[in-house]
């Protein structure tokens, strides 16, 4: 099958780079393939930006083909340094930033519109015992896509000119496109690394495939093993959260219930009916901040859903959660925050009479996933309506004053300065002050004690 009718009708920008990655990987007497996600969403048709380039050295092209005869298998040591002279070959006529990882034989070219391509040597990988990293040598592409996840992630364009657009599908992915599936590529693929039981309920999910009977049937004897429990945490993090990113985390969630269970994570996580009605409402709410919130930050959607799913553990097993798995500081914090304070902060948001200020002063110091994590918390719409007001309107407001005015009143600078524009921000976020003047004013009144004398 050739495929190069599909890769024209790729966006420019993305054509002119595979063309000349394709020119180059001539010039320097090597294969280039296009391989993975980005393969397989051309063929789906869905929009993929991540290139994903791998190297063949040519003489390889020559050993797989005469250990194919043979019907060995093929081991071929070597350094695997073909994709990093390609990558900084084409770093230098893309104009891109280079990153190389020597050891692994790949690099990561970022693109001056801050695209960003993969390049690696071809590779064969074999595992010594399950769980563990592979042990990587240089290799074929056959090689390289036998290393792989699932048949529909281990196809192959050709990008050089000679046969350009030319498929390589050894594993019958194009197949299992068609037919909605993912595949593993063999029976030791999850025991090899278990990581993939997640990946494929990722995929499965984002395409809405399901996985092919035999897979299934290893899915399940993994499972059965507790498969997971035999892998970093660090890596289940990082395949979690992709997980939890996904464009319909609720229903990767269910697919997580369904087909493993949550005990990779923590084995105190239950998924009762009201669990399920608070991620549902954490959903709406993340839909809803998004939409009025077009130009603040980003909202870290996993984070909020990752809680949602901790949420009703103590304290103490969640910090335990952050370290063992290693989550980045500004992560940890924003987590154990929210199990720290949102009762607390539930309960003082329910009294009648609390002002604007004490709102904004309870608000302030938490995350906006918090905030959000705390609107779907509870049912109460007095307080969706303070925790609004204080998004929309007090989250905004700025003092018309600042130290140098101070200065010029004749204060003595210090810590109080902060202390004292904070006050006058409470009050006017209380609208006991309105402008410049009564803030100027209100200033005078309430921190005479600092004034030169
Ligand atoms: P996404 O669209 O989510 O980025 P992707 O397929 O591009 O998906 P990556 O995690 O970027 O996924 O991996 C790139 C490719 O590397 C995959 O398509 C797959 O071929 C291979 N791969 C990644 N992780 C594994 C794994 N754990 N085992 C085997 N192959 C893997």
């Amino acid at each position: 099958m050739n495929l190069e009718s599909k890769i024209k009708l790729l966006p420019k920008d993305i054509l002119s780079v595979i063309k000349k990655a394709g020119s180059l990987a001539d010039s320097m007497d090597v294969h280039a393939y296009l391989v993975g996600g980005f393969v397989r969403d051309m063929l789906l048709r869905r929009p993929n930006l991540d290139l994903d380039i791998v190297i063949e050295a040519r003489h390889r092209e020559v050993e797989q083909a005469r250990h194919r005869e043979v019907g060995q298998a093929h081991h071929s040591e070597g350094v695997q340094m073909d994709g990093i002279l390609f990558a900084e070959k084409l770093a230098e006529v893309l104009g891109a930033r280079l990153i190389k990882h020597k050891r692994f034989g790949t690099a990561v070219l970022t693109l001056p519109n801050h695209k960003k391509i993969d390049i690696a040597t071809a590779r064969k990988e074999t595992y010594a015992r399950p769980g563990a990293l592979p042990v990587v040598s240089g290799g074929s592409i056959y090689d390289d896509l036998l290393r792989r996840d699932f048949s529909i992630n281990a196809m192959a364009v050709t990008i050089s000119k000679h046969n350009f657009g030319k498929l390589s599908d050894y594993f019958s992915g194009i197949a299992d496109l068609k037919r909605k599936r993912i595949r593993v590529l063999h029976s030791l693929s999850f025991a090899d690394d278990p990581t993939r039981m997640l990946r494929a309920i990722r995929f499965g999910e984002r395409y809405g495939f399901s996985l092919e009977r035999k897979t299934l049937q290893l899915f399940k004897a993994a499972r059965k093993e507790d498969a997971l429990n035999k892998v970093t945490k660090h890596r289940l993090r990082d395949e979690l959260i992709l997980m939890l990113k996904e464009d319909r985390p609720l229903k990767v969630i269910s697919s997580i219930r369904k087909l493993y269970g949550f005990s990779f994570i923590d084995t105190g996580i239950r998924l009762s009916g009201v669990k399920l009605d608070f991620l549902r409402k954490l959903n709406k709410a993340v839909m809803i901040f998004r939409k009025h919130h077009p130009k603040k930050r980003v909202l870290d959607s996993w984070l909020i859903f990752l809680i949602g799913l901790l949420d009703g553990l103590d304290l103490e097993a969640v910090k335990k959660i952050c370290a063992d798995f290693a989550f980045a500081r500004g992560d940890t914090k924003r987590i154990v925050s929210y199990f720290d304070s949102h009762s607390e902060v539930i309960k003082r948001l329910s009294e009648k009479n609390i002002r604007p200020s004490s709102v904004y002063h309870l608000l302030e110091p938490l995350s906006f996933e918090v905030i959000v994590l705390i609107m779907a918390k509870q049912n109460k719409s007095d307080i969706i309506k303070k925790i609004n007001e204080y998004l929309f309107v007090h989250n905004g407001i700025r003092l018309a004053v600042d130290g140098s005015d101070l200065k010029e009143l004749g204060f003595v600078p210090g810590p109080h300065f902060k202390e004292m524009l904070v006050k006058a921000l409470y009050a006017k976020i209380d609208k006991v002050v309105k402008d410049k003047n009564e803030e100027i004013k209100f200033i005078k009144e309430h921190g005479s004690r600092h004034i030169k004398t």
